[in-house]
């Protein structure tokens, strides 16, 4: 747990106090002997440990166990210990092209309070950070929470970013390149920054706090203006060599398809992201289709957006229906290929499109995968919507503070760089 290190604490002593207070998290309220002997550490180790944690109000006594309990045999009732997921807050702030929004979280993610601010993503740089700074600094500023009270600030945005480094190398929707945010924002907060791919960030929220809590294998997959995804396997995020993996929004549905703004034809994004709904829609319109959506849009196909698309297929619009069938059908395909590489046991299909929309979008992509997925595999995953609604971006970006604070550290060189959840020895039940 990196909150309580000082200077060059010991890999060892940082990896015992995540073992200690995960197992706290995880099976409390729990007696200092159970700790021993689930992690196997030593019962003066552990005393040690949940010693600073108490002190430090990560963790509290509770009283005993109830009388009538086995270890009443043995003629005394040890003090019962419990994780205080209120000792410190994490903020999640989440970028996209022209809001920033920010919420405080507590230590398990439940989201207190948010805040959110317009930007303008052609603004430039400096314009953008000045309001993620005033994001940040609202929801702070509103719970009384000082630095020295915030374990870290995570940023989930789009494009890629190298989580390690903590640099926006190509932000999609903004304008600068290779942007050491990471630092920028530590800088001026003093406080740990983790800055991720908004859809790696919603993966990790849905794994902490939404469907993704009992699986260990999972895809995410959101569908909004761009088509992103990301990927956890064995309970970690998989973020491949150089940050890119889970790009799904990029695999190619259609050799000869639309162009797409990474610049290849027929990806997935430019098949059945929000522009590509729209578009199929004013298609079928100019085919002469009866649709409410055009009187939605006051007559001009160039003003159909896809939430009236959406609100039209769920008040049974016989166009707007198959637009998104059809657009569920190039989502099926793409997840298709991705259940036969990596064998998920969940695919969460996020964004807002998804969540209104519901099994008008997620039917077809399910009867897709069935249809096109090796059928062994098809018929062991299971395609939901996200648990988190609208707070999957702040979740997840508080998610990824979490992520290394109950983590184990990995260190290069002697230095943290990352961490991994701790295995299921210890976060099993
Ligand atoms: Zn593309």
């Amino acid at each position: 747990m990196k909150g309580l290190r000082t200077g060059d604490r010991q890999l060892i002593r940082d990896l015992n106090m995540s073992i200690v207070i995960s197992a706290v998290r995880r099976h409390g309220p729990i007696p200092r002997v159970d700790i021993a002997r689930m992690t196997t550490l030593g019962r003066s180790t552990v005393s040690e440990l949940t010693a600073l944690l108490l002190k430090e109000g990560f963790i509290r006594e509770i009283g005993s166990q109830e009388p009538g309990e086995k270890r009443r045999a043995l003629g005394r009732r040890p003090v019962l210990l419990e994780f205080n997921p209120k000792a410190r807050f994490v903020v999640g702030v989440k970028l996209a092209p022209r809001m920033v929004s920010a919420a405080l979280t507590d230590l398990e993610a439940d989201i207190l309070d948010t805040a959110e601010l317009p930007i303008d993503e052609k603004a430039g740089e400096k314009a953008v950070r000045q309001q993620v700074s005033r994001a940040i600094r609202e929801v702070m500023s509103r719970a009384g929470a000082g630095a020295e009270k915030v374990v870290g600030v995570g940023v989930a945005m789009p494009g890629i970013v190298d989580n390690r480094t903590g640099v926006s190398i190509s932000p999609r929707f903004f304008l600068w390149q290779n942007l050491p945010l990471k630092h920028l924002l530590e800088d001026e907060f003093g406080i740990p920054v983790f800055i991720d791919n908004d859809a790696n960030a919603a993966a990790l929220g849905e794994k902490w706090r939404g469907r993704g809590r009992e699986v260990e294998n999972m895809v995410l997959v959101t569908v909004g203006i761009g088509i992103g995804g990301g990927i956890i396997i064995n309970n970690q995020l998989y973020r491949g060599f150089a940050a890119g993996a889970g790009e799904v929004g990029h695999i190619t549905i259609n050799e000869d398809g639309p162009e797409c703004s990474c610049g290849n034809r027929g990806c997935l994004e430019a098949m059945a992201s929000d522009g590509a709904m729209e578009r199929e829609m004013r298609r079928l319109v100019a085919t002469g289709a009866t649709t409410s959506v055009l009187g939605m849009a006051a007559g001009e196909p160039a003003r159909i957006t896809r939430a009236m698309i959406v609100q039209a297929a769920k008040a049974g619009d016989t166009a707007a229906i198959e637009v998104l069938r059809t657009a569920g059908q190039h989502i099926g395909v793409g997840l298709a290929s991705i259940v036969n590489i990596l064998n998920p046991e969940l695919i969460v299909v996020a964004g807002e499109a998804a969540q209104e929309a519901g099994d008008l979008l997620l039917q077809p992509i399910r009867e897709t995968i069935a249809r096109r997925s090796m059928s062994v595999l098809a018929q062991r995953v299971e395609v939901v919507t996200s648990a988190l609604g609208d707070n999957i971006w702040v979740t997840g970006a508080a998610a990824l503070v979490l992520q290394d604070f109950f983590g184990v550290p990995i260190y290069e060189r002697g230095q943290p760089v990352a961490a991994v959840s701790l295995p299921e020895i210890v976060q099993g039940t």
